[in-house]
């Protein structure tokens, strides 16, 4: 029965989501070959405004097209979606978990266990509506209130293979044992799981370049990029997963989405670790 209910999902559900996304992007670029837009704000017509088509993106993370905001210390372009909030790395794991594995399937079908450090807000909305998840939003420092658990990812409190998904973006970098922690995501991920961890990497640093003398906000700041950051990831990032007991599928962005996808998604070079047992 289980079988025959994923089948009807994934033979119906799929590919209208699928179509949905092609349709809007497909919008997009013909928006962006236009040179503006003249659009109503409402009020009977009487508000109106010119939009410059050429900045337009569709997020597939809520379905929207808009001009997307900048982001970051150094501001990247196209970065944030005014809507849900997804930046480059959480759009394209989503799109990855839509297209390539049956993880979204499965959530509609099985009671699935989902562990989440320092959630994306549009991840967020997506798994704690679905009844089917029991999805454990956590974080060290909570920002908000629907943080489930306070959890130290160097020690954290569940019992071994409990998770069948674990994300984990945009954390890593800012943990003093990065070993440890990913030594404990792998404990308590489920022999059949699978971990999505993405960090910023540097592609010109071949090894991670870490200090401990780079103890204050300005040094760290100067030498990793960001105030908060404890080290520079180098293109050895993946090897590190593997010294952890992490059996790596290393996902490149530039490879698994075309230049066009990339333009109209907002998303950069990059790179998805899917790491499992
Ligand atoms: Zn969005």
């Amino acid at each position: 029965m289980k079988n025959l209910l994923r089948h009807i999902w994934r033979m119906l559900l799929n590919p209208v989501f699928r179509e949905i996304n092609e349709l809007n992007s497909k919008l997009c670029q013909v928006l962006s070959k236009l040179e503006s837009i003249e659009v109503s704000m409402g009020g009977g017509g009487t508000h109106r405004t010119v939009i410059d088509t050429q900045n337009l993106r569709f997020c597939p993370a809520c379905n929207k097209i808009s001009e997307f905001l900048p982001m970051g210390v150094n501001p990247r372009k196209n970065a944030k979606c005014p809507f849900c909030y997804s930046l480059e790395r959480g759009r394209a794991l989503w799109l990855y978990l839509q297209r390539n594995t049956k993880i979204l399937d499965e959530i509609f079908v099985n009671k699935l266990e989902v562990l989440h450090f320092a959630p994306e807000r549009f991840f967020y909305d997506k798994f704690s509506n679905c009844s089917k998840v029991n999805y454990f939003p956590v974080d060290f420092n909570p920002k908000f209130k629907g943080i489930r658990d306070v959890v130290d990812i160097q020690k954290i409190q569940y019992e071994n293979e409990k998770f069948n998904i674990i994300i984990c973006i945009h954390v890593l970098e800012h943990i003093p044992d990065d070993n440890t922690a990913m030594k404990e995501l792998l404990r308590v991920l489920k022999k059949s799981g699978a971990a999505y961890i993405m960090v910023p990497i540097s592609k010109s640093y071949s090894t991670t370049f870490e200090d401990s003398a780079h103890s204050t906000p300005e040094l760290r700041l100067k030498h990793y990029g960001q105030s908060d950051h404890v080290r520079r990831y180098g293109m050895d990032f993946e090897q590190r997963l593997v010294n952890a007991g992490f059996t790596v599928n290393t996902i490149k962005t530039e490879e698994y989405f075309s230049e066009r996808e990339r333009a109209i998604y907002g998303i950069i070079p990059d790179y998805i670790f899917e790491c499992s047992h």
